[in-house]
């Protein structure tokens, strides 16, 4: 196939979503851990089409989602200081803090600006010489590469009042915590094509052998999905569990070298704060020693900041795929795209934005009986 709307093929899908009927002999239960993927299963109603033996879960790979609050409101006290140039991506700026968003700093005259590129942000820093620019970087191991490159930038050039808001978190680990839940129904992963095409696929073999569950890396057009989906059933059914790399137009086993190294050079391993999952051991970057004085934490003195999240929200258990998001009782009615109160709903990838988008909006037995 050449072109991208042919990942679309209607009937492709029919055939696709035929052998899976057919191979599947009984329920099972498969995580997207990718937001753009459960997006994609929603938009193109893959779940409806799916056989009923088949059940998507929707994983925590939502970058926006996962970021925890506290650092969402580190963000809003360093955008607030006086003399600071706050530069974020635009998925940021609605994400709701304890009491206010970054939209909200700007309108009470913060400097915060969107950018399509960290580069942006230091090249403001550049032409700015007596402010300080602050870039918020978060996001999964896709996003990390031009961040540290931008880090690695600043000091090659000597630009000392660019720092980075670091919020960065990595999909194994996030696996494991799923697999160590008590509570835990997954029983094969579709991983993130893009995650492993940066990263390569060494890091899962662990796991399928540890938790003796299926990975299939696969990408997000509904074909990838389908064929996705298609592989993980066939190891389900036949009790194997391997990783099997089903985006091979854009994943390589041994990832990207060149961002990897640069990976290495300016993050170490830290622990890290998910947003409604908690503190998984060795699951994020932090800067490394050497690049410690480019940290916006330590620069603004902002790491004691501490916030607790809504009673109301669940999007902690919509992350671990605990819940669909129509059964959060606030679904629909206190919490909408426009009056968001977890960021589940505010992110376009967000599993809650895309029930609500796409109608989602009944509980399938209410949907039975109406
Ligand atoms: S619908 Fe809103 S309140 Fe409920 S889990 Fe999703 S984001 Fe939280």
């Amino acid at each position: 196939m050449k072109y991208l709307d042919e990942f679309s093929n209607p009937e492709l899908a029919k055939r696709l979503l035929d052998r899976i009927r057919a191979t599947a002999t009984r329920r099972w239960a498969i995580m997207e851990v990718c937001g753009g993927q459960t997006h994609s299963i929603i938009r193109h109603g893959i779940d409806q089409l799916l056989p009923d033996t088949i059940e998507m879960i929707h994983g925590p790979g939502c970058p926006v989602c996962v970021t925890p609050l506290e650092v969402i409101d580190k963000a809003l006290e360093i955008a607030s200081r006086p003399g600071v140039i706050f530069c974020s991506f635009g998925d940021m700026l609605r994400v709701p803090g304890s009491e206010r968003d970054l939209f909200r700093v700007k309108s009470e005259g913060g400097d915060v600006r969107v950018v399509y590129s960290p580069l942006d942000a230091l090249e403001l820093a550049r032409a700015n010489p007596d402010r300080e620019v602050v870039f918020f970087g978060i996001g999964f191991e896709t996003t990390a590469p031009a961040n540290a490159m931008t880090v690695y930038q600043a000091e090659r050039l000597g630009i000392r009042n660019f720092s980075l808001l670091v919020s960065h978190v990595l999909v194994p680990p996030a696996i494991a915590a799923i697999m160590e839940s008590p509570s835990c129904r997954v029983q094969a992963f579709l991983a993130a094509g893009h995650v492993c095409t940066v990263m390569g696929t060494a890091e899962y073999p662990p796991l399928t052998e540890k938790y003796r569950v299926p990975i299939v890396v696969t990408g997000f057009e509904p074909l990838d999905i389908l064929e996705g989906i298609r592989r993980t059933v066939i190891q389900l059914e036949a009790g194997r569990h391997e990783v099997e790399n089903a985006y091979r137009r854009a994943v390589a086993e041994g990832g990207n070298p060149a961002a990897k190294t640069m990976l290495e050079d300016v993050f170490d391993i830290t622990d890290r704060a998910w947003r409604g999952i908690g503190v998984i051991p060795r699951s994020g970057w932090r800067l490394s020693e050497r690049y410690r004085e480019f940290d916006a934490e330590q620069r603004f003195s902002v790491g004691d900041l501490h916030t607790a999240e809504s009673s109301i929200c669940r999007s902690g258990e919509v992350l671990q795929g605990l819940i669909k998001p129509h059964e959060c009782a606030a679904f629909g009615k206190q919490c909408t795209p426009r009056n968001p109160l977890g960021a589940t709903m505010v992110s376009s990838e967000g599993a809650c934005a895309a029930y609500y988008l796409y109608r989602r909006l009944e509980l399938p037995s209410e949907a039975a009986h109406a």
